[in-house]
């Protein structure tokens, strides 16, 4: 994703929207992409050709984000944060991390379960509209965050910086039709959705 923002093209999911039933239904993926993504990507594009061009990657954006107008800063983390997420997800049977970051859950939360609870919290927590976040912060460490919006962990304006190695999505619009009001529900089929694979991957690239 280190791509240049005026570059960009809209990429279908890579994969189809009914893939992570029943967990996340197929209605939900489809408008969550199709619209609510869709409209995140066209107002950054927008943006950068009415202001731009933004030859610049996201990281680079984000690590000075704070110098934009918000107007940017939620549509260009909207469009950022919805495309990993995508990537992030996947049916999984139930399975857990895998890999360097499994060993890396263990050795800072204790355990996968304690993990769980703990970014669960967070995703619980967050009021409103957000992100649930694990990062590998300016330390090496992991660490669970949540930002408000579409911020992210690499936004000069959060508190928590870090690389995200896994996002979930709290936002009404992820949820409601299938769980309505009940968002810890949500955040338990999420654990059945992740890919760890590529969880890892981000882990071990640093
Ligand atoms: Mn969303």
């Amino acid at each position: 994703m280190s791509h240049l923002i005026s570059k960009l093209e809209f990429k279908p999911l890579g994969y189809g929207y009914n893939t992570l039933e029943p967990y996340i239904d197929a209605q939900t993926m489809e408008l969550h992409h199709s619209k609510h993504h869709q409209a995140y990507f066209n107002n950054t594009m927008k943006w950068a050709e009415e202001h731009g061009p933004l030859d610049i990657s996201f990281e680079e954006l984000f690590s000075k984000i704070s110098g934009y107008p918000d107007f940017l800063r939620n549509n260009a983390g909207g469009h950022y944060n919805h495309e990993l997420f995508w990537s992030l997800l996947k049916l999984n049977g139930g399975s857990e991390p895998v890999g360097n970051l499994a060993e890396a859950i263990r050795n800072e939360f204790g355990s996968y379960a304690k993990f769980r609870e703990i970014f669960g919290q967070a995703a619980i927590s967050r009021f409103g509209s957000g992100w649930a976040w694990l990062i590998l912060n300016k330390e090496g460490k992991l660490e669970v965050t949540s930002t408000a919006n579409q911020d992210n962990p690499l936004m000069n304006t959060v508190q928590q910086n870090g690389k995200p190695l896994l996002g979930l999505d709290v936002w009404e619009h992820a949820y409601y039709l299938k769980y309505q009001n009940r968002r810890p529900e949500y955040i338990e089929a999420f654990w059945n959705v992740v890919n760890w694979a590529e969880a890892d991957k981000r882990f071990n690239n640093g």
